[in-house]
């Protein structure tokens, strides 16, 4: 038997968007594609059935997280995050650095990586290129993220033209220690800021050593929707027209489908999930409060055409009641609505560019949202 190999097939475009399929042995991701977060092992308030019922294809998670607790030999000798968390889809895993660079306390970056103390217990732990790749493959990740460093923006040019070298020497690092995993793929990660020089150098260094995919990292770290398309217009051209494009960490839904338009195929962010448990809907005619007191006698769903379980059986004066209440279910209920809406927006994207109709899919999308 054969294992099946990792591969990305463009199958339409329209304009600068691509829609396609990324092949790997735990099945296909139809792109462009949304991931869910499943930080600690789990996507927070669903089970992984339930995320699977969303139309999600692949879940992302943390190495930073995992790597702290439960810990990635554990995981291993658990049979993998894929077992221990009970979901048979592709992984993606990043790297653990951008999040020791966010979360972790008493960093010290070094050319060989970073020394850093958990936020949790205050232990000690040191994380390099190598120990990043053999991390994610202890966790049995599907794709694995370079481990890289990218500093907050606003910073100097100097900064983040060093930063982003000390990421390109880690990518190649990354790619040795990786080694040959037939059916596993390695990401290489776009570096530069908002420098368009920097982010050619960093595309023709990463295309040098070759990856299977490639993100577009250090966008969507505080520097606003106008300069992250800025470089979204030309970014994803500097990198291999024939490898999926990953804008990492982004995000709202007008960002998605600007980036889309500009060529990224596959996405990750916390907010929909994260939206679910503070009571915040995200919808086709834009985000609803369900705190807000005009939802307390309201007999209708949050969105009458949504077939999520959320819309099809509850109301939204039952949403108000139970997110007032701290019930459980109401960050159950309002997580998987706005999964479900992020994967049918996914949906309408990858149809509309299938038939050459993304323009009037984005006009259609806006003129709801200003309704
Ligand atoms: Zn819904």
């Amino acid at each position: 038997m054969t294992e099946t190999a990792f591969g990305f097939q463009i199958e339409a475009t329209d304009g600068k968007a691509r829609t396609g399929v990324l092949r790997t042995p735990k099945g296909d991701i139809r792109t462009p594609a949304f991931m869910p977060v499943g930080t600690a092992a789990t996507v927070k308030a669903m089970m992984p059935e339930s995320v699977a019922a969303t139309g999600a294809d692949i879940l992302l998670g943390n190495t930073y997280h995992l790597m702290l607790r439960p810990g990635a030999e554990r995981v291993a000798s658990l049979g993998g995050l894929h077992k221990f968390m009970n979901w048979n889809k592709p992984i993606l895993t990043d790297s653990g650095g951008f999040q020791v660079m966010s979360l972790a306390s008493l960093r010290k970056l070094t050319e060989d990586g970073v020394r850093f103390k958990s936020h949790i217990d205050g232990s000690e732990f040191h994380l390099t290129p190598e120990r990043s790749m053999e991390i994610q493959r202890l966790l049995g990740s599907n794709i694995v993220m370079c481990f890289d460093e990218c500093p907050a923006l606003p910073a100097d040019r100097q900064r983040i033209a060093e930063s982003m070298r000390l990421s390109m020497r880690w990518a190649a690092r990354s790619r040795a220690a990786f080694g040959d995993r037939p059916g596993y793929a390695l990401f290489g990660i776009q570096q530069g800021g908002l420098e368009e020089d920097l982010r050619a150098e960093s595309a023709a260094a990463l295309s040098d050593i070759g990856f299977e995919g490639y993100a577009i990292g250090g966008l969507a770290v505080g520097e606003g929707q106008e300069a992250m398309f800025g470089v979204l217009d030309y970014a994803p051209g500097q990198l291999p027209a024939d490898k999926p494009r990953y804008l990492m960490g982004v995000g709202k839904p007008d960002d998605i489908v600007g980036a889309v338009l500009r060529g990224v195929d596959m996405f990750d962010c916390v907010l929909p999930s994260r939206s679910g448990r503070t009571g915040q809907a995200l919808t086709r005619t834009g985000a609803i409060n369900i705190k807000n007191a005009r939802h307390a006698d309201d007999p209708n769903p949050l969105d009458e055409e949504c077939t999520c379980p959320a819309c099809s059986n509850y109301s939204r004066a039952y949403l108000h009641h139970v997110f007032k209440s701290g019930e459980i279910i109401s960050s159950m209920l309002l997580t998987w609505h706005n999964l479900h809406y992020y994967q049918e927006l996914m949906a309408g994207l990858r149809a509309a560019i299938a038939r050459g109709q993304l323009r009037e899919f984005v006009n259609r999308f806006y003129l709801l949202r200003e309704k």
